[in-house]
């Protein structure tokens, strides 16, 4: 079984993929983590990739089609894999269809986690974080029991991530949305798509996403 997870950030596809992966014992797949590790390793396609990045480029299409090549030839794929963040455009889409095709190898799903944009917002930019222990909360939903004092260390200062603010969790989601937007129509017209109510809790969510698959 092959899956796409497709869902703005803050969505939750990330935790999704990992319990998923768990329960069906398929790798997840994130593009982003295999680039960094093929560059770490110095491997053929990693300095390709990390010429590309330090030419100030994103790295190729036919970079990342390789590198997902070569996961999903591996033994940790057997039973399946979980492209998590991959494609973001429908060129991507294409080049990877094709790649599957000539392995013989298929997407059976394609999840879309949705969630209202507001409510997105609140989650990532209400985000704050323990300076002492690193426990995260929420201004929204989950603060501090007491005001102003965590509730793990009692220590008394909180940091904000400085890319968590409005205006650029706003930017991100509109950028994302207009990039996925005309990759959800296509895996639509493809009768692929799935869209998974992404606002409940973590697992609801997931009872969901595991009953859609099993149907
Ligand atoms: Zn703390």
């Amino acid at each position: 079984m092959n899956f796409i997870f497709l869902g703005a950030p803050g969505s939750g596809k990330g935790t999704q993929a990992s319990l998923l992966s768990r329960d069906f014992f398929i790798e997840s797949i994130s593009t982003g983590d295999l680039l960094r590790k093929e560059v770490e390793k110095n491997s053929k396609i990693g300095i390709i990739a990390k010429e590309q990045m330090e030419s100030g480029a994103l790295v190729s299409d036919e970079v990342v089609i390789e590198i997902i090549k070569e996961k999903i030839a591996t033994k940790s794929c057997e039973n399946g894999f979980i492209l998590d963040g991959f494609p973001r455009n429908i060129n991507q889409a294409i080049k990877l269809e094709e790649m599957l095709e000539k392995h013989n190898k298929k997407i059976d799903k394609v999840f879309s986690f949705d969630i209202e944009e507001n409510v997105l917002i609140k989650r990532i930019a209400g985000r704050y974080t323990c300076k002492k222990c690193g426990t995260v909360y929420n201004r929204y939903f989950k603060p501090t029991f007491k005001e102003g004092e965590c509730d793990n260390c009692g220590s008394s200062e909180f940091e904000n991530r400085s890319d968590d603010n409005e205006v650029t969790v706003k930017n991100r989601l509109k950028v994302y949305k207009e990039s996925s937007f005309p990759l959800i129509e296509y895996y639509k017209k493809k009768h692929l798509l799935v869209s998974i109510d992404a606002l409940k809790i973590s697992t609801l969510v997931f009872e969901e996403l595991k009953s859609s698959i099993n149907n």
